[in-house]
């Protein structure tokens, strides 16, 4: 397979896995008052975390610990995905018009630019890392988009959009991702130089996206010592020994 189109795989399993958290927030359970999205939301801003100390961006960095030429472009990266979050979100702040539903609005936004990094990284892993290390980045990120899938419909709908919309909106969301997938695609054609940098680009965007969820969120102390949260937390190591048993 070509590198485009490994990339633009890469893409459509993020684009897959969001679609699905989309389809999940369709379901109805009558009779209960259902908030699914409290459930999975603290699970996947802990994975988000856990993806880029333990994928995306720790062990590159550790790897390059000392060598400038290398840690350069990680560090460039990083930087230039938490530029990205923290920009939007600013902009947003200012923006800001319906009182009441900022919070929503401005997670909606989030949730649909970091998927742009989060599908070039998709992308980048499958051209340029080893198949191990491939897998658990498409794996951490496919997992952590399925609560992101699920609570963009659920953030959508408080918005009053429709349900069908709704479910559009998460779909979509996901193509954004897909979008990603084949722009990694296209920056890696010649070379895996921009490698390190995309995957780094990745790890800041997410974390910042998990920074502001958790400042935003009432609480924060009690969001991030519950054990979903935790659970994400561990949730890459642990995708990392069950890959590299399964290799065995
Ligand atoms: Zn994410």
């Amino acid at each position: 397979m070509s590198p485009f189109m490994l990339a633009t795989l890469g893409g459509l399993i993020s684009l897959g896995s969001t679609a699905f958290g989309s389809a999940l927030a369709m379901l109805r359970f009558p009779g209960h008052r259902f908030e699914p999205w409290r459930l999975p939301i603290d699970f996947a801003l802990g994975l988000m975390i856990s993806a880029v100390a333990f994928s995306l961006v720790g062990p590159a960095a550790l790897e390059a610990w000392g060598d400038w030429h290398r840690l350069a472009p990680i560090g460039l990266g990083f930087y230039a995905g938490i530029l990205m979050i923290a920009v939007l979100h600013r902009l947003l702040h200012r923006f800001e018009g319906a009182k009441g539903h900022q919070g929503q609005l401005l997670l909606a936004m989030v949730l649909m630019v970091h998927n742009f990094p989060e599908g070039l990284a998709a992308g980048a892993a499958l051209v340029g890392l080893d198949s191990a290390h491939a897998r658990t980045v498409l794996g951490s990120i496919a997992l952590q988009n399925i609560p992101e899938g699920l609570l963009m419909v659920v953030c959508l709908r408080a918005l009053g959009v429709s349900a069908l919309l709704s479910f559009a909106g998460g779909v979509g969301s996901g193509l954004i991702e897909l979008f990603g997938g084949m722009g990694a695609g296209l920056l890696l054609r010649e070379s895996a130089v921009l490698l390190p940098f995309l995957l780094a680009t990745a790890g800041g965007a997410m974390l910042t996206s998990v920074v502001l969820e958790l400042g935003e969120g009432a609480s924060v102390k009690k969001r991030v010592l519950n054990s979903r949260f935790a659970m994400g937390l561990v949730s890459v190591p642990v995708l990392n020994g069950m890959i590299g048993l399964l290799n065995f």
